[in-house]
């Protein structure tokens, strides 16, 4: 998860994520038998992703890892005067297979989308649809990510994910990595992106995709997916077989936040682990009415607006950046 700073000038995302819980303990301010369980959670992480590793290089599953990158603002420019302006966000959210090192980046504009859970919840239900297509063998999916609750842990998600299980008839495992210790695969796409932008003008999302599709050559370029408002889903206004993905409701039953692991079946059940190491235990329902798979309506009918002033000053950015983008910055809807 990323820090963005909300007047959206500066953003902010330490570029070797450090634990809090490493430091504290490092500053003598947690106890050895603390640091010693986050130590364990760790290598048992680190144990789970090299056991995946082998299922899926023997065939068994495919692994996949996702994250987002830190936002990036359009127009980039050198010019000082460009230095105080807000600028339109950009989101990159990437799915990277840990085995065959295909990386596919799904990019949009503030106007195009929002960062709420259907928006995940649809870019992750259409990539692995693609997926079943083109390996119509494997019917088991791993997926890594942070345990960010808007991108990847919550009930929106894990209703959409445990429907497509249920029509496709495959399975999904969805595993959280230790906070502090999030370093993926997708890592690697998010710094070649960076050092491409690095030092460029930029004048356009569209442009922007480009550098992304040239920033990797091998072992072949970016897969990046240009989305507009029409390719989201709303996922959050369906009828829902779990109201909640909390395992329990008494005090000191496990939190959402305590969740290590989801699985999805094609039953239409949910099971959790809160360590790695342990079995899955069903995820106890509580929506009892009869339930009945829909289809999700469009999430956005139409593009979203930026705010009046933030238009503005993309309206003063026209001065840096040549006459025939200034079409786009004409056209973005405000309120
Ligand atoms: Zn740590």
């Amino acid at each position: 998860m990323k820090f963005l700073n909300t007047n959206n000038l500066s953003i902010f995302k330490p570029r070797n994520d450090m634990c809090n819980t490493c430091i504290s303990f490092e500053s003598k301010n947690i106890s050895v038998e603390q640091y010693d369980v986050h130590r364990k959670d760790i290598r048992e992480m680190r144990e789970e992703k090299n056991n995946d590793i082998e299922s899926a290089k023997a065939g068994l599953c495919s692994l996949l890892c996702m994250d987002m990158q830190a936002v990036k603002l359009i127009p980039q420019s050198k010019a000082n005067a460009s230095y105080y302006k807000m600028k339109l966000q950009v989101h990159n959210f990437t799915i990277y297979n840990v085995i065959t090192h295909k990386s596919d980046n799904y990019v949009w504009d503030e106007t195009e989308g929002s960062l709420v859970a259907s928006t995940f919840a649809t870019i992750v239900i259409k990539h692995i649809k693609k997926e079943i297509l083109n390996t119509p063998n494997i019917h088991h999916f791993i997926i890594y990510s942070d345990g960010c609750f808007y991108q990847n842990r919550n009930a929106v998600l894990s209703n959409a994910l445990i429907s497509f299980c249920v029509v496709n008839h495959i399975t999904i495992e969805h595993k959280y990595l230790v906070v502090g210790h999030t370093q993926m695969e997708c890592d690697s796409t998010h710094s070649l992106i960076q050092r491409k932008m690095n030092n460029k003008q930029i004048n356009l999302p569209s442009q922007l995709v480009q550098l992304m599709k040239d920033a990797r050559k091998n072992p072949y370029p970016l897969v990046v997916h240009h989305l507009q408002h029409s390719y989201f889903l709303d996922y959050e206004n369906l009828p829902k077989r779990y109201s909640s993905i909390r395992p329990g409701n008494k005090v000191g039953d496990p939190t959402v936040n305590m969740i290590r692991a989801l699985a999805y079946d094609t039953t239409g059940s949910i099971y959790y682990k809160t360590c790695f190491k342990d079995e899955y235990q069903l995820l106890p329902k509580r929506t009892t009415r009869n339930f009945e798979i829909q289809q999700p309506n469009l999430l956005h009918p139409q593009r979203l607006t930026i705010s009046k002033k933030k238009w503005q000053h993309l309206q003063d950015l026209k001065a840096l950046i040549p006459a025939d983008c200034h079409y786009f910055y004409d056209n973005i809807p405000f309120e």
